[in-house]
Order: C-alpha cells, then structure tokens, then sequence
C-alpha cells in the first residue's frame, strides 16, 4: 500500500517580501513614526509617481480608495452616471454606489478582455443623446493586460469624459511606452497582499494634476481646514497609508521590474507548456503593449478540450492548486441588477464568454519551477484523461 504524503498548497498568488522591508519597518519603529503619515509615505509617494511616470501621487488605505477619491475629485453625485468595464473584481464599481451614482457597465472586447471601444461608443453616443454624459470612465487593465487605451481615449476625448485607468492589476506594465494607470486623468494602484507588490493594504491615486493630488490628500484626512482649531465644511475619509505600510512599498518598488520579469517568465513556461492542447487559448497581449502578467489567464473550450474551466478548476484544487474564474462580469452580480450594459457586439457578449471559458493559474513571483511543473502536469492529466471532466 502507497501512503501519500500530503502535497503542499500552491496559492493563486501570494505575497512575495524581498527581505529589504524589515529595514524600512525597522526605520519606522525606531523614530517612533507608526501613525499614519510620515517620510515613509512622502517617500513612497515621490518613488511611486518617479517609477511611472505620474507627475503626481497620493498615497491612500486600499486601492478602492483611491478610485473613490478619484470619483470624488471628478464632482460624481447622486443622478450622475458613471461608465465601468464590466469585466472586472466588484472593487472597481462599489465607489460608483459610495457616491451615490449609477453605473453603466461595459462589455470587455477580445484582444485585451478589457474596454470595447465600440461598446463605449455606442454608450456614449445614447448617452449624448439622451443629454446624459458619463462624469467619468472607469477603464480597468485586466490580469495586467492594457486595456486599448488611444481608441478609448479619443472617444472620451470627443464627448469630453474624463478616464480613471482602475490599474490595480497593472502596476509594471505598459502601453505604448507609457505606465498603465498614467494616461487617463487619473490612475489607481492597489497593495493588497495579492497584487504583483504589496503592503498587506493600501493604494495609490496618480494624476499629473498636482491640485488634484493635494485635493486628495485632504480628502483623505477627514477634509480639515486650514485652522489650529478642527474645522471641517464638508466630508471627508479617513483613507491615508500609515508610515509603516509605506515602508513596504519603498520596498517592494524596488523589485517591481523583477516581479514582472517572474510572472512573464510564469507565462512564458505555461504557454510554451500547454498552448498546443486542443481548445486552449492563452489571453492575447496586445501589440504595442507589455503586460506585467499579474495572472496567467487562458481559456477553455470544452468541446475541443473535452473539459470545461470550472472542472479544471475543481480538478486543480483537488491536487492543492489554487486557480480560479475569471472575475464574474458586474453587469451578471446581482449587486448591479437592472444596471445598463452595452456589449461588444449587438448578441456577442464577451465578458460573459470569458468568464464562463476562463481560468487564472497560480502566477506567484516567488513560484519555483518545480511547482509550475506540478500545476501543469496536473492540468495536461485533467485534460486527457478526461478524469477532470468525470468529477474523479
Ligand atoms: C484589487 C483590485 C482593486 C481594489 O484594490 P484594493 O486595494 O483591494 O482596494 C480594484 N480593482 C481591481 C481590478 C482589482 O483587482
């Protein structure tokens, strides 16, 4: 009788320290500098704007907080329509709602799975229409991948709706030889412990609006007047990064351009790995553009691959392997029920195609090569033994 000695877990995409942030913490808890604020975050700040290329930077508690400062640095209220890609974590919208406004989802086209411009056009066009233009367009930079940022831009452009670039997932890469998140008027960053480097939590708003950055700062420090006294005329969040968590981040930059040169390198031996399997197709990247392959996504079409993405989902898990959907589009979540949506084609809805065939792979920096092997021997297994599709 075999015993089985039980296999260590392989995460979808775990924190991956570079041993340098115990230094910066050090520093921190030295000068007795914990509190919110402080030279960790003006550092951060200027290093972060510095690396992308953003004349600007605020450094704030979560990504999610960053995207609402941005909605409220734009005059987005109740009544006010707010256009969102739909394929994309619930993050990207829940400031829609904190604002009290209505989103509009988006349908993802099939080259970047992110933004169809010709969805947003037709949006626009009913929109400019009816005499109700969009305050802002919420453009997200799927699993790393750009988003097509000039078509996007010159429609925007023409109807005069500022973009907020939701880079979340694309901190690294770039377009055309500009920094996702630096081409709209604002861009976003996310730290949370999953993203390509974190601070455990925490965000980034980037503009090259300086008014509007130190706007942000404000806003984010419960909007205090200029006065010894505590004096406040209107709302505002307790959303600034605390001086330590800022320490991580100086950190973490860092090694950016390493992170991104292993989660391509993670690509690079799965496409090569698996992409001749029949029904297999790996999310494009689109010329121009270099993505910081925060996930390795891919799709599955059943009939060719005799599998289906959720059982090889179930099938990974089976051998310890975290994998998931691609994100449930949020014009599907019954959160936004009875939100408008407008899709790429008139019956051709591909965000929902991509999340009923798509699957992310484990993409961790810090994944040996040892492991990937694992992941993908298991996956060829599941897909030719047809066991994955037998629930065995
Ligand atoms: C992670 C993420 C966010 C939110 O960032 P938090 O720091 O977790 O608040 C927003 N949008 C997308 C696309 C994300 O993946």
């Amino acid at each position: 009788m075999k015993t089985t000695v039980p296999k260590a877990a392989i995460l979808l995409s775990p924190p991956h320290m570079s041993g340098a942030e115990q230094h910066y913490i050090a520093e921190a808890f030295a000068s007795n500098w914990i509190a919110p604020l402080g030279p960790h975050v003006d550092a951060f700040e200027r290093e972060l704007a510095e690396a992308v290329g953003a004349g600007h930077a605020a450094a704030v508690s979560s990504g999610t907080a960053a995207i609402h400062l941005a909605l409220r640095l734009l005059g987005v209220g109740p009544g006010d329509r707010v256009f969102c890609s739909s394929l994309t974590f619930v993050a990207s919208a829940n400031p829609i709602l904190y604002q009290g406004a209505e989103p509009v989802f988006i349908d993802a086209e099939p080259e970047t799975w992110g933004m169809s411009p010709q969805a947003l056009e037709r949006a626009l066009d009913e929109a400019a229409k009816e005499g109700r233009l969009p305050k802002a367009v919420i453009v997200v930079h799927l699993f790393g991948q750009c988003a097509r940022m000039d078509e996007i831009s010159a429609l925007c452009g023409a109807y005069g709706v500022p973009i907020v670039e939701d880079a979340a997932e694309a901190l690294g890469s770039s377009y055309k030889g500009r920094h996702a998140g630096t081409i709209g008027r604002f861009g976003i960053y996310s730290f949370n412990g999953n993203k390509i480097i974190t601070t455990s939590g925490g965000g980034m708003l980037v503009s090259d609006d300086g008014d509007a950055i130190r706007e942000a700062r404000v806003l984010a420090s419960q909007a205090r007047d200029p006065a010894v006294h505590y004096e406040h005329s209107r709302p505002g969040y307790n959303y600034r990064l605390s001086n330590v968590l800022a320490g991580i981040g100086r950190a973490q930059l860092k090694v950016l351009a390493d992170r991104v040169e292993a989660r391509r390198a993670i690509f690079e031996r799965y496409r090569t790995a698996l992409e001749a399997r029949p029904g297999i197709r790996f999310m494009p990247e689109l010329p121009g553009t270099r993505s910081n392959r925060w996930l390795t996504a891919l799709t599955v079409d059943e009939h060719l691959a005799g599998v289906t993405a959720s059982q090889l989902v179930a099938w990974l898990a089976e051998d310890r392997i975290e994998s998931r959907p691609v994100w449930k589009p949020l014009h599907l979540q019954p959160l936004f029920a009875g939100a408008r949506f407008y899709s790429h084609g008139i019956r051709e809805d591909v965000s929902a195609r991509l999340f009923r065939t798509g699957i992310c792979l484990p993409s961790g920096s810090a994944m040996t090569p040892e492991e990937q092997e694992r992941v993908i021997e298991r996956l060829k297994a599941g897909m030719k033994s047809g066991k994955a599709a037998a629930g065995t």
